[in-house]
C-alpha cells in the first residue's frame, strides 16, 4: 500500500497502487465549459432577490480537473438451505444421493454458476438493471429467484422399513380381535330367561328354559362361539398403511437452495482526494447521475479464468475549485462537483448579504421598534421573505426544510435554523394577527414587482409602446394594477389558509 502523503488534488496523476484494477486518475483537463455557466447561474439564483444583481457576480478562479477511477461491485454467492419432508418419491427436481449431499450438490451449483458465461451476464444484468446499478451496494444481498434451485433425496421409509404398511396396531397382524360382544367366552347370557335358567310357566310354575336348555347362556350371536371377530381397524387386513410415506415406502427430502449474490463495493479509498471522496459518499449510488459512468465488460476468455463474478465501472467525475467574487470584494470558494455542476463547501455567504435584512429580522424578533415595518423591511430580501412566509404558513419544521430546497447554497444549516426562529418570533409579535403579515407581504410583493417593471419591464416595454402621448403612462398604470393586484392575491390566499387554521394551531409544532 502507498503510505506516501498525498498530493493535494490536482497537482499530478496518481496512480493507486493497492489493487491494479482500482487505479485512480486526478488531471488537469479541459472540463465541459458548460460546467462553469452552470455554477454562474447557481450563483446568480441564490443571490437573486437578495440584493445583489447579476452583474454583482464574477469568478475569478476556475480550475477544472478531472477524477478518474474505477469501482468494483464484486459478487460472492450467499447460499440459504432450507430442507423439508415428504412423503413418497417426489421428482422434478436434482437428485441427490442422501440428505447428507445437499451441500455438496449446492457448492457443485455454486461453481458451474460462477463459470457459465451465459449465468454470469445474466446476474451483471440484473444487478445493473436496479436503480443503483449496483453501485455503493456492501454486504447487500441481490435476490435472483432465477438462481435458486431444488434438490431432493430419496430415503427408504424407517417407520415402515421401506414396506409402506405396518403390522396392525389393534390385531398385531393376525387380522382377527377378540370377540367385542363376548369377551371372547363364546357366549352370552340367554335373552329369553336372562340367566335365570327357568321361565314364568303358566300356572305360575317355574319352567326349564327352552331356548338355553336350562343353562342360562347361549351361543355368542356376533362370533357365533368362535370367540374371535376380523379386526375393525385393519378389516382384518392385518397391516395398515404407513402414515409416515402414506404407502410409499420412500420419503423424500426436498432442499430449497437459495442462491443469490451479495454485492461489495470497492473504490480505492486511498487515491480518490478526500474532498471528492466526501463527495461520493454523499451521493452514493447517485453518483451515475453525476459522473460519466461506463460499466466496463470483460473479455469473456479472461472472465473463464476468473473465480468470482464483478463488475467494474470506468467513473469519470469533472470537478473544479471555484472562486466566486460577489461585488468585487466578497471571495466565495466552491468545490464543484460532478457533471451536474452542483456546487460544494461554500460559506454561507446569503447570510452575509442579507445582513441589513437579518438584523431588522432580530429587532422585530426581539419586539424592537415596529415589527410591522422592521417584518416588511426584512421581506425585502426574497430569502427572508420565503423564511416568514413558510414559516408563518407551515411552522417553523417545514419552514427549514422548504428554505434548504429554495436555496441550495449560501445558507448554512444551523443560520437558517436562527433565521427561521426569529421570523416565528417576529411572527408571533405581530399580535397574532394572520390579515397582518399577509398585509405586510402582499405590499412587500407589490413592490417588488413594481420595482421590478421599473428596473427591466418598462425599458425593455419602450420599443414596442405606440407612440401616443399616453401609452407610456397607461404600460405604467397596468404595471401598477398588476402588481398591486398580485399582492393583494398573495395577501388572500395567505389570509385564506391561516383564518383556516388559527395561528397557535399553525405555530405549535
Ligand atoms: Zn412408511
Ligand atoms: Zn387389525
Ligand atoms: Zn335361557
Ligand atoms: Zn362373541
Amino acid at each position: 500500500m502507498n503510505d506516501e502523503p498525498q498530493d493535494p488534488p490536482g497537482e499530478a496523476p496518481q496512480t493507486g497502487s493497492g489493487s491494479e484494477a482500482l487505479n485512480t486518475k486526478v488531471y488537469h483537463s479541459e472540463i465541459d465549459p458548460e460546467l462553469k455557466t452552470k455554477a454562474l447561474e447557481q450563483m446568480c439564483a441564490a443571490i437573486k432577490g437578495n440584493g445583489l444583481k447579476n452583474d454583482d457576480v464574477d469568478i475569478t478562479a476556475y480550475d477544472g480537473e478531472t477524477l478518474e477511477f474505477l469501482a468494483i461491485t464484486e459478487l460472492t454467492l450467499d447460499t440459504r438451505l432450507s430442507t423439508k419432508r415428504q412423503a413418497g418419491k417426489i421428482s422434478g427436481a436434482m437428485l441427490v444421493p442422501n440428505a447428507g449431499a445437499f451441500q455438496g450438490a449446492v457448492n457443485k451449483e455454486t461453481h458451474k454458476i460462477i463459470h457459465s458465461l451465459d449465468v454470469v451476464e445474466r446476474i451483471r444484468d440484473a444487478v445493473l438493471k436496479r436503480p443503483d446499478k449496483g453501485l455503493c451496494l456492501e454486504g447487500v444481498l441481490i435476490k435472483l429467484p432465477f438462481l435458486h434451485k431444488d434438490f431432493v433425496a430419496h430415503e427408504p421409509c424407517n417407520a415402515c422399513g421401506a414396506k409402506g404398511k405396518i403390522p396392525c396396531p389393534r390385531c398385531h397382524g393376525k387380522g382377527r380381535e377378540p370377540c367385542p360382544r363376548c369377551h371372547a367366552r363364546g357366549s352370552e347370557t340367554c335373552p329369553t330367561c336372562g340367566g335365570r335358567q327357568y321361565i314364568q310357566g303358566a300356572n305360575n310354575q317355574n319352567q326349564q328354559c327352552m331356548r338355553c336348555n336350562g343353562t342360562g347362556r347361549i351361543g355368542c350371536t356376533q362370533c357365533h362361539e368362535a370367540r374371535e371377530v376380523p379386526c375393525s381397524m385393519c378389516k382384518a387386513v392385518g397391516t395398515m398403511q404407513c402414515k409416515q410415506c402414506n404407502g410409499h415406502a420412500w420419503n423424500s427430502v426436498l432442499c430449497l437452495a437459495e442462491i443469490n449474490p451479495i454485492a461489495h463495493y470497492q473504490i480505492d479509498r486511498k487515491t480518490i482526494p478526500p474532498q471528492a471522496l466526501e463527495k461520493l459518499d454523499l451521493l452514493g449510488s447517485n453518483i451515475q447521475f453525476h459522473s460519466n459512468m461506463q460499466v466496463v465488460h470483460r473479455h469473456k476468455e479472461l472472465e473463464q479464468e476468473r473465480n468470482d463474478i464483478s463488475i467494474p465501472y470506468h467513473i469519470k467525475v469533472p470537478m473544479a475549485h471555484v472562486m466566486f467574487m460577489l461585488k468585487e470584494k466578497l471571495e466565495i470558494p466552491a468545490f464543484l462537483f460532478g457533471t451536474q455542476a452542483k456546487l460544494y463547501d461554500m460559506p454561507p455567504f446569503l447570510e452575509k448579504i442579507m445582513g441589513p435584512g437579518i438584523k431588522e429580522l432580530k429587532a422585530a424578533a426581539m419586539g424592537q421598534g415596529d415589527t410591522a415595518s422592521l417584518v416588511q423591511k426584512a421581506g425585502r430580501y426574497r430569502t427572508l421573505q420565503e423564511i416568514l412566509l413558510a414559516t408563518s404558513k407551515f411552522g417553523p419544521k417545514k419552514a427549514l426544510k422548504i428554505i434548504a430546497e429554495k436555496n441550495p447554497i449560501g445558507l448554512s444549516e444551523d443560520g437558517t435554523r436562527k433565521l427561521v426562529l426569529m421570523a416565528y418570533k417576529a411572527i408571533g409579535l405581530l399580535g397574532k394577527n394572520p390579515r397582518m403579515i399577509s398585509i405586510i407581504l402582499g405590499l412587500t410583493t407589490a413592490a417588488g414587482l413594481f420595482a421590478a417593471y421599473w428596473a427591466v419591464g418598462k425599458p425593455a416595454l419602450l420599443p414596442y409602446l405606440p407612440h401616443i402621448n399616453n401609452a407610456v403612462l397607461m404600460a405604467d398604470a397596468t404595471a401598477t394594477l398588476i402588481a398591486l393586484g398580485a399582492g393583494y392575491g398573495l395577501a388572500k390566499t395567505y389570509l385564506k389558509s391561516a383564518m383556516k387554521k388559527s395561528l397557535e394551531s399553525l405555530f405549535e409544532k
